[in-house]
């Protein structure tokens, strides 16, 4: 009896396996839907959404604005990584700066410019990084970076090296 039970088991194929479990998903999906009915309104419900649109970012100067919009459009739209995204407000940030530095009476671009209160108050402002373009957007993100295996695409997590915050050591292996 132990014995034949025991084969039937072994010749229980993928598909048969498959069927049960789409099964017990529709059954918990029967479940969850009977459970959560009685929650579900009959009318619409209204929700005050009007703090969305009086974000920081609409009192910023239309420079930093522009520097946020490229950050978001690198890391959400395009996809580039984080330390890719630093590099390009970098030199987005250096670009602003030098262009706001040639005036009219210099000879041209300066680090050593001396800026107006309401220049200063713009650089102030600008985002240094792309955390710091998601704090001022109110969202609260971490960043954690990893480094792909190239065998198994497993991620490991990369750990920040001591006393340097913005280098990280990635492990060279990944035991798959
Ligand atoms: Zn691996």
């Amino acid at each position: 009896m132990g014995l034949a039970s025991t084969t039937s088991q072994k010749n229980i194929t993928l598909k048969d396996r498959q069927d049960r479990l789409q099964e017990c998903l529709k059954t918990l999906h029967a479940t969850v839907c009977a459970l959560y009915m009685p929650l579900i309104p009959e009318q619409p419900i209204e929700i005050d959404a009007n703090h969305l649109f009086s974000t920081h970012i609409s009192q910023m100067d239309q420079l930093n604005q522009v520097l946020i919009l490229l950050a978001v459009i690198c890391n959400v739209v395009i996809g580039l990584s984080l330390p890719d995204c630093n590099f390009l407000m970098g030199v987005a940030i250096l670009v602003a700066w030098l262009g706001m530095s040639a005036s009219s009476h210099s000879k041209g671009s300066t680090l050593l410019h001396e800026f107006l209160p309401s220049q200063n108050k713009i650089i102030a402002d600008m985002p240094k990084n792309l955390p710091d373009v998601f704090k001022k957007l109110d969202v609260d993100s971490h960043f954690y970076l990893y480094a792909t295996c190239p065998e198994c695409s497993y991620t490991n997590k990369a750990h920040p090296l001591k006393g340097k915050k913005m280098f990280y050591n990635y492990p060279e292996t990944c035991n798959c």
